[in-house]
């Protein structure tokens, strides 16, 4: 899944290549700093890094700050942390904001050559007169308005001589256009906010038509890759390049956005999540942010090649999160080392087990892969298992542990359930058992079957620790496809939950953030960062299968 599959932007490129258009291919991945990156935007940036890696170039990070309102500095710090987490290396660090006064500039070349007018009718109005896809639009009064009146309004919207709202910069195309995104658009407002890198320099902002193509032209891009919305904006992007001194001359191509089934995927709705307090931050392990995602436990490779599995189309689709999930499995499968862990701790005493002894057993780190190593295990006479590895009444097809049963421990040998102890209650609290010493490794019995393997940890030995489990952030498939309610009615009431005295095997103690783990039996694991030695707290990036094919 990790070869790159043939999809219709590549093949374009080629083709460009072939006759000889290009030298080399240079992309953006331009986000709007008001929120994280989500597993949405990997798409776009595994898409925008692959193109110029393949055929040559480069790709810069850009910031599209041309809204000041909730643009802010720390969630420019996160999207570089997380396009670097994800493995890649921007050629230049953008700011749309920088280009404010070259677009400025652009803005007055357009009034000069009778391509754009300042307006002094209400939005309401403008809104009004842009007409239907079957209406054309109506001209305003403003229309005509001589270059020179237009330029010296415009000067002063910049000199901060009028109020917000008082009117607007538009282009002058069409207003009969069959595309209403040429009907004479709006290329400026005026907005008294403060901008979180230009301050208070500038009270009149660009709308986003105005900057995206202007800013890939002054940055020499070849190709503007965005998502399929945009596609209705492209006459209008082309418009501009073409009529204005830009230095160089991008094409926008379209691709479908990335949706997935059981999360929502757009800013706006990960903000309330957090805004509201329905998830501990953007980079909650139920996130689909990458903060999120890293946090959970998912590698940047898993995440790299779950993108360039689903491939880049022209039609919407909703991938399976169970996809995302695949890949990280595979992934982790080939590389992360096998350890003990019980999560729900049962007591176990061999009672035939000499009180007082420890023995070391040696267990590898990967059972099909032997260069991965192997670490000692400590056994004594009182272990964990799971509680869920014993049943009492015991049906037929139940292979772990039940009264008089048999079941062989993983790495050491087969014991047999001799008594279970309960409390006043009736909970069962411990098992007593023996063990076959003959069923050890390099023993004559080693080989002797049972049905059933369990996992376990030495109680004298064990670490106590701290285990989350996730599960899906909302119970129905699509919680923002439901027009008759909010997506925040579907929240999982379940998605979390923590355990908090589960055992590992000792060697998991000093684990640090950025290790990975397989429990054996039970998934995938990463320590968290609210990790400590003396308090290690471990999430489940994946279960072992996909117990989510419903
Ligand atoms: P949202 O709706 O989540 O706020 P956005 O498009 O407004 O998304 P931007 O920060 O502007 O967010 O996005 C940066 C880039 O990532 C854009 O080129 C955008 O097209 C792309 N992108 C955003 N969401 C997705 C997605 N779900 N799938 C693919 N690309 C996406
Ligand atoms: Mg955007
Ligand atoms: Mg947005």
């Amino acid at each position: 899944s990790t070869s790159a599959p043939a999809h219709f932007i590549r093949t374009r490129i080629a083709r460009e290549f072939e006759a000889g258009l290009h030298q080399r291919v240079v992309t953006r991945f331009p986000p709007e700093p008001n929120g994280y990156l989500h597993i949405g935007h990997a798409k776009s940036i595994v898409l925008n890094f692959a193109m110029p890696d393949e055929f040559g170039g480069y790709t810069n990070l850009r910031f599209d700050d041309t809204n000041p309102v909730r643009e802010e500095q720390r969630f420019i710090d996160s999207i570089k942390e997380d396009v670097k987490w994800l493995g890649y290396r921007w050629e230049n660090e953008c700011y749309a904001s920088d280009y404010f006064e070259t677009l400025y500039g652009y803005a007055l070349s357009l009034i000069d050559n009778g391509l754009a007018y300042v307006d002094e009718q209400d939005a309401e109005t403008i809104r009004a007169q842009r007409g239907t896809l079957t209406e054309p639009g109506t001209d305003s009064p403003c229309r005509n308005r001589p270059s020179a009146e237009s330029r010296r309004l415009f000067e002063g919207m910049r000199a901060g001589e009028f109020p917000d709202g008082a009117m607007v910069l538009r282009a002058r195309i069409d207003m009969a256009a069959p595309n209403i995104n040429l009907r004479d658009p709006v290329l400026y407002r005026i907005r008294r906010e403060h901008h979180h890198r230009t301050g208070d320099d500038w009270c009149i902002y660009p709308s986003y038509d105005f900057a995206h193509g202007q800013s890939d032209a002054i940055e020499h891009i070849t190709h503007s890759l965005c998502t399929l919305e945009f596609e209705d904006h492209r006459p209008l992007y082309d418009w501009l390049i073409e009529h204005l001194p830009v230095p160089s001359r991008p094409v926008q191509i379209e691709f479908a956005r990335l949706n997935m089934d059981f999360t929502v995927m757009s800013k706006r709705r990960l903000t309330r999540l957090v805004d509201e307090g329905h998830v501990h931050g953007w980079d909650d392990p139920r996130m689909p942010t990458i903060a999120g995602l890293r946090r959970r436990g998912f590698t940047p490779e898993s995440i790299r090649s779950f993108c360039t599995e689903i491939g880049v189309t022209k039609s919407e689709s909703i991938i399976p999160f169970g996809v995302l999930e695949r890949n990280l499995r595979d992934d982790l499968n080939a590389r992360a080392h096998r350890r003990m862990a019980v999560l729900r701790p049962l007591k176990v005493v061999l009672s035939n087990f000499p009180e007082g002894e420890t023995e070391w057993i040696e267990a590898a780190n990967h059972p099909q892969d032997p260069e991965q190593g192997s670490r000692r295990l400590p056994l004594t006479r009182e272990i964990y298992i799971e509680r869920d590895d014993f049943m009492e009444d015991a049906p037929k097809k139940f292979f772990r542990l039940k009264p008089d049963g048999e079941v062989r421990l993983r790495n050491a040998f087969i014991i047999r359930c001799q008594e279970v102890i309960k409390d006043d209650e009736g909970t069962v609290v411990e098992l007593r058992c023996t063990f076959d010493p003959e069923t050890r490794s390099g023993q004559p019995g080693s080989n002797r079957k049972v049905k059933g393997t369990i996992h376990w940890v030495s109680a004298a030995h064990a670490i106590r620790a701290e285990v989350r489990l996730y599960d899906r952030l909302f119970n129905v498939p699509h919680p923002a496809g439901d027009r008759d309610a909010d997506f925040l009615e579907h929240l999982n009431p379940e998605s979390l939950e923590v355990l908090r005295d589960a055992r590992l095997e000792p060697g998991l103690a000093p684990a640090k953030v950025g290790s990975y783990f397989q429990f054996e039996r039970l998934g995938y694991f990463v320590p968290d960062v609210d990790t400590a030695p003396e308090s290690p707290v471990f999430n489940r990036a994946v279960t072992l299968r996909d117990t989510w094919a419903r």
